[in-house]
């Protein structure tokens, strides 16, 4: 039925929306695929032996030698590594997830191709291509893909310090300890030094400072934490500390030790900095300089 002149000005454009379920066959390895991740937790693939190739998800043939595949069953992953990634913003009906979340392509342990997942437990501005990631099964099947909930990020046991490449001068640190009369003795015992000045006080009075000090070096050891674990941090090599004497440290005292990266030695990647203690009244009871060997310079043991 065409419209004629006449009626063209009475035709009109009904805007209408059209629900369309749909289902289709996963196929026999797609099947096999979604039941061995419903039933087994297991993420499975299909190797071609002749291109050395897994491809996961899996194919019934592979897609360079035409060879089929159907029956050449491997475990892949669990863990992965994300070979890229996005950040869905808009909200769609039939989106796993409410907006806003991240979808990766996982390239999982053993795999060829990468499969595209959600990634949780970093947030947006912190994802990175090279993080490595784990399933995390549903408590629920969907008998799907979505049997995985989604991949979760491996949050590394250690994390490494600065590296030289990282480093900068004028980044500090620093690391606050109240010494108290049983961190000296337990000096004491460590070093050996049972010098009377430390631990007797009828014999401190005789001295110059009237009372008992703590021994130098147990406030200069403050600055161990602050290299080792915070700047440049964990894997730093300290070369060399050179130190000076300012004033005591009373029982009782709080010290602060803080270092300062004041030169980048690029010729063997070293850093200096300059260190320095004050106590809970603003005085200098020590200066003095390190060296080190920031994380990443020397390989580290695997
Ligand atoms: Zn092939």
């Amino acid at each position: 039925m065409h419209p004629t002149e006449t009626d063209k000005k009475d035709a009109f454009v009904v805007e209408g929306k059209l629900a369309l379920p749909y289902q289709y066959f996963a196929g026999r390895t797609g099947s096999r695929f979604i039941l061995g991740l419903r039933d087994d937790k297991k993420i499975r693939g299909t190797r071609c032996d002749t291109c050395n190739k897994v491809f996961v998800p899996p194919r019934q043939v592979c897609d360079r030698c035409f060879e089929k595949i159907e029956d050449k069953w491997v475990d892949a992953g669990p863990e992965g590594t994300v070979t890229g990634y996005t950040v869905i913003r808009y909200a769609e009906p039939h989106q796993p997830e409410k907006p806003p979340y991240i979808l990766a392509l996982i390239k999982l342990d053993n795999a060829d191709t990468p499969i595209a997942h959600i990634v949780k437990g970093v947030p947006a501005s912190q994802m990175k291509t090279g993080m490595r990631v784990y399933p995390v099964f549903a408590k629920k099947t969907m008998d799907s893909i979505l049997d995985i909930s989604h991949f979760r990020v491996v949050k590394p046991a250690f994390e490494l310090g600065y590296t030289y490449e990282e480093l900068e001068v004028g980044m500090s640190a620093s690391f606050t300890k109240t010494i108290t009369e049983t961190d000296v003795y337990l000096f004491a015992g460590i070093s050996g030094d049972f010098n009377p000045m430390h631990l007797n006080e009828e014999f401190a009075k005789l001295t110059p400072f009237g009372t008992r000090i703590a021994h130098g070096v147990l406030p200069q050891s403050l600055i161990a934490p602050v290299l080792g674990m915070k700047l440049p941090g964990l894997g730093t090599v300290a070369l060399e500390i050179t130190t000076r004497f300012k004033g005591p440290t009373y029982f009782g005292d709080t010290v602060t030790a803080t270092a300062e990266v004041v030169e980048l030695l690029p010729e063997k990647k070293r850093a200096r900095l300059a260190l320095s203690w004050t106590n809970q009244r603003g005085e200098l009871i020590g200066e003095g300089t390190a060296v080190v060997i920031p994380p990443g310079a020397l390989p580290m043991k695997k």
